[in-house]
């Protein structure tokens, strides 16, 4: 009895440990155990995709808008600097 059948992991009936597929519910092997499909549902995969579409977006998307932010940075910079600088000729 224990080595022939097993139970269902997703209808819970017992299944034919032979069995390629639930006969109560017709889950199976490749598309069916919930414990196949945690396997299917990785983690990295997802995390991968995310990434790949964040690359494209910040440095993908032309050297136009690149270029537009490095002038803006380069102005922040210097307007920072300059702040800073007038501040301690005015201090000192
Ligand atoms: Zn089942």
């Amino acid at each position: 009895m224990d080595g022939l059948t097993f139970t269902c992991p997703v209808c819970g009936v017992d299944v034919p440990r032979r069995a390629k597929s639930c006969p109560h519910c017709g889950a199976c092997e490749k598309s069916g155990w919930s414990q196949d499909r945690h396997f299917d549902g990785l983690n990295l995969p997802d995390t991968d995709f995310n990434y790949g579409e964040f690359t494209r977006r910040e440095f993908g998307s032309g050297p136009k808008k690149s270029k537009m932010q490095w002038f803006w940075l380069v102005v922040t910079i210097l307007v920072i600097l300059a702040l800073g600088w007038m501040t301690l000729r005015g201090m000192g």
